[in-house]
């Protein structure tokens, strides 16, 4: 079952993944009320004179929905791998995220800025060939202009924890979308909190 055996994963009011808490959190929350039981489990936290059953997934009672993605993702180089697919963009190839490179598309020595718009993933042989020409001058075509990634957040979820379908609980995978993780995290994608935070408003279930 891997590292996901003594967690709990919460959704929202509408069934979309929020969070992955230990059982003893999940615990905490489903008998404060905070949330309710979707998916049973056998798995037990015990106590001193007696033993409590904790749920494999567990759902938020009357949370706000997740607000809109305000700003985008981080502008990062792990990011702009994965808007690329892992793939450089003048010849296709697919790479790992440490043979990868990024490339300015207008020099920065011809004024290019480093923006979503500007900077694409390249592979060393492509970056090298390059150099400091544009694309117009080497007659390199792209298969579509760079911009802001947009990927749905729900795609994002399991990236944060470090979930695919080889080491999720399997009650957990009619809940959570594992296509964009399983490719990412197979070629070199470190599972990063930091990536997700500007897409979705926490719904406060500390405690
Ligand atoms: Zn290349």
């Amino acid at each position: 079952m891997g590292s996901f055996d003594r967690k709990v994963l919460v959704l929202d009011s509408r069934y979309e993944p929020v969070k992955v808490v230990t059982m003893e959190l999940g615990f905490v929350l489903l008998y404060a009320g905070r949330v309710t039981s979707v998916q049973d489990s056998d798995r037990v936290i015990h106590g001193v004179s007696r033993s409590w059953k904790v749920p494999w997934i567990v759902r938020l009672e009357g949370c706000r929905p997740r607000t809109k993605r305000l700003n985008g993702p981080r502008f990062s180089r792990q990011n702009i791998y994965l808007r690329d697919g892992f793939r450089c963009q003048y010849c296709q190839c697919l790479g790992l995220a440490s043979t990868l490179t990024l490339d300015h598309l207008l020099p920065s020595a011809k004024g290019g800025k480093t923006t979503w718009e500007n900077i694409v993933t390249a592979c060393k042989s492509c970056n090298m060939k390059k150099g400091a020409k544009t694309i117009e001058e080497l007659g390199i075509k792209l298969q579509r202009p760079p911009s802001r990634p947009q990927l749905h957040p729900t795609a994002l979820f399991p990236l944060r924890y470090g979930i695919t379908t080889k080491n999720s609980p399997p009650v957990w995978l009619p809940y959570l979308d594992l296509s964009v993780a399983d490719r990412a995290l197979a070629l070199g994608f470190e599972a990063s909190p930091v990536f997700i935070p500007v897409f979705q408003q926490d719904p406060g279930i500390q405690v």
